[in-house]
């Protein structure tokens, strides 16, 4: 009677929903957004201790049945039911957000509530352990990745609970974590272009074990993304470009890997191992896949330019002079060190959005 391809496991253990719910710290006054509230387990606990619940549920079904149990009782009219899919849903004002999440929406639903112009001031959020692991990772840790990064940039995580599947009917296939996660305020976000920051973390994670000169000067689909855009840049500034021919570009034996968009992509490893819910290669990739002659194996010979070779040695110089990470790996790297990379590259009129 569950749909477990919508992610319906319920909790069965009360003493689970309680510690959620305590977890919060709810103020009577707060309005509480619950994603997938199911049979309404979380939902009666957490109307008890805030003023206002907006529950998001996909599941007809499980709308009614939530509806049901505060019927004809006082909470009734304090329960407001939206049905359909949270990640589509336009959201109403809300203080705190908890929820047994759908492990599918993940990865979108911590980001959509980050990027609210009134962010929740508390989230209690239950995921599969995996993706905890990786909301909280640190650099060096196993699991970091650019999916720890992003959303440490709009946040402080913390690992608050470990939750067993069998608290759960029927029990999923993993382990489960709870995480809290509070908005970063003001000046404790860094102040650039979130654009910007996702657009040049997607070079640096395609392989995290990889070297920063590596990664950036050591495939050619990285190096034709810079120049394009930098050219843009250059267009937009007024600065003129010198497009004189200086030879043809050396042939590179291609890594494969690379060539297939680096093992995140659907390259060696499994779409969207990682479970955060991007298996996408990234556009560019698949623009400079698609300009490239033939399959991504093939040798292919280009013009080599004035303005190419300017573009390498920008990256080698923020690389190795300005920051000095052309040795360090993405996987080591904190957010400093990627603060730092982007306000170098950034002066050298490279842009990533
Ligand atoms: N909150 C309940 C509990 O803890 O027992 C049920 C949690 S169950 C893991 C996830 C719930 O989210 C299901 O009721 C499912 O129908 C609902 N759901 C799945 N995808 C959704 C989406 N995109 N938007 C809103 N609700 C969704």
């Amino acid at each position: 009677k569950f749909n477990t391809n919508v992610g319906q496991h319920i909790l069965k253990n009360p003493g689970v929903a309680e510690a959620i719910v305590a977890k919060a710290h709810l103020k009577p006054s707060d309005v509480v957004l619950e994603v997938g509230p199911g049979t309404g387990n979380l939902t009666v606990r957490i109307l008890e201790k805030a003023k206002k619940v907006i529950a998001v549920e996909l599941d007809p079904r499980m709308a009614a049945e939530v509806t049901k149990r505060v019927q004809g009782k006082p909470e009734q009219k304090r329960l407001e039911v939206l049905l359909g899919d949270v990640i589509k849903t336009e959201l109403p004002h809300f203080d705190v957000c908890i929820s047994n999440t759908p492990y599918q929406i993940s990865s979108p639903l911590v980001f959509k509530l980050l990027a609210l112009p009134n962010p929740p001031r508390t989230s209690i959020l239950m995921f599969q352990r995996e993706f905890a692991l990786r909301l909280t990772a640190r650099p060096g840790d196993a699991l970091y990745c650019r999916l720890s990064v992003n959303a440490q940039f709009w946040a402080k995580i913390t690992h608050i609970m470990k939750v067993g599947k069998n608290n759960f009917k029927p029990p999923p296939q993993v382990e489960s974590s709870v995480v809290r996660i509070e908005p970063k305020l003001g000046t404790e976000r860094p102040g650039v272009s979130w654009d910007e920051w996702d657009g040049m973390l997607r070079v640096c994670f395609v392989r995290k074990n990889r070297t920063m000169r590596a990664s950036w000067l050591g495939t050619k689909e990285v190096l034709a993304m810079v120049e394009r855009n930098y050219r843009v840049w250059c267009a937009m500034n007024g600065v003129s470009i010198d497009e004189t021919v200086i030879g043809e570009e050396e042939e590179v034996e291609e890594d494969e890997d690379v060539a297939m968009g680096g093992e995140e992509w659907g390259g060696i490893m499994d779409v969207d191992e990682t479970g955060d819910g991007e298996d996408e290669m990234p556009a560019f990739f698949k623009e400079e896949r698609e300009k490239m002659a033939g399959p991504a194996k093939t040798k292919s010979k280009r013009k080599k330019t004035r303005v190419a070779e300017l573009v390498r040695e920008k990256i080698r110089k923020v690389l190795e002079d300005v920051t000095e990470l052309a040795d360090k790996r993405a996987g080591k790297c904190d957010e400093n060190d990627f603060l730092k990379l982007l306000f170098a590259f950034n002066e050298e009129g490279i842009h990533f959005a």
